[in-house]
């Protein structure tokens, strides 16, 4: 089976860009793209989803969603409901730069997640040590300590996590594969044993390219990768989607 290759777009492009990739994407003969979830910033995704995938098995994930899970006097809020409306299939749920520069914290992040499952929208929820956890040893705790407020959530159901090393976000530094490995590893051991009776997918994020793409999708239990700068770029995107 293919594995999953989600393209986090973050706050860039327009409907230039918007249209001329998602053409392109969405006529490529050699994948049917079904594997493929692409992450739009808000505004594009209706339109993506109306007039540029009608066709494609292209699926759409959205960077965030409101934890007020009703609608009502939340300005600049975005529902799940809304986002299924859209055509929403997945959502991005802890990115480590909303971590970091919004400072979502744990609970915030556990209401999203449990409204995501509501609007039966599959989270893709995001993990990962800085680099000081990396470089004392203690990163596996860390995460641990990230995914243990999923075990408050009742009705849980399918749910993507996402390994992405804070210290690789962006920066071109990978982790070696042995360390990806054993950190995917503990991701999905900790995840079974709660929660194996749903579908749990673990990938890894963080400086993924068309280079080093193959080497990645080729590790033990990877579901798959979670891509940004490289997504933003045709040919290197394509690159990744044809080792998958
Ligand atoms: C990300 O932001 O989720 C990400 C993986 O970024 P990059 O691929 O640019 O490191």
């Amino acid at each position: 089976m293919k594995k999953l290759v989600i393209a986090n777009w973050k706050m860039n492009g327009d409907l230039n860009k918007i249209n001329a990739d998602l053409g392109y994407y969405a006529n490529l003969p050699d994948t049917n793209g079904s594997n493929v979830i692409l992450a739009l910033p808000y505004i594009y995704i209706v339109w993506a989803k109306q007039r540029l995938l009608v066709n494609s098995q292209i699926k759409l994930a959205a960077q965030d969603l409101s934890h007020y899970r009703n609608c009502g006097a939340y300005t600049g809020k975005i529902n799940g409901e809304m986002l299924k409306d859209a055509g929403v299939e997945y959502v991005i749920i802890g990115h480590s730069e909303r971590r970091s520069l919004i400072g979502e914290n744990g609970p915030i992040l556990i209401h999203k997640v449990r409204n995501a499952f509501d609007s039966n929208l599959t989270p893709i929820f995001c993990v990962g040590e800085p680099l000081s956890a990396r470089s004392d040893g203690s990163y596996l705790q860390f995460i641990e300590l990230q995914l243990s407020g999923l075990e408050d959530i009742q009705n849980f159901k399918d749910i993507i996590i996402a390994y992405e090393p804070c210290w690789s976000i962006g920066t071109g530094k990978l982790p070696t594969l042995a360390e990806i490995q054993e950190v995917t590893n503990f991701i999905n051991q900790y995840m079974q044993k709660r929660f194996g009776y749903v579908k749990i997918s673990v990938l890894y994020g963080g400086s993924v390219t068309g280079q080093n793409a193959r080497d990645i999708l080729s590790l033990n239990g990877l579901g798959g990768v979670l891509v940004g700068g490289s997504s933003l770029k045709v040919d290197d995107f394509v690159a990744i989607c044809s080792k998958a």
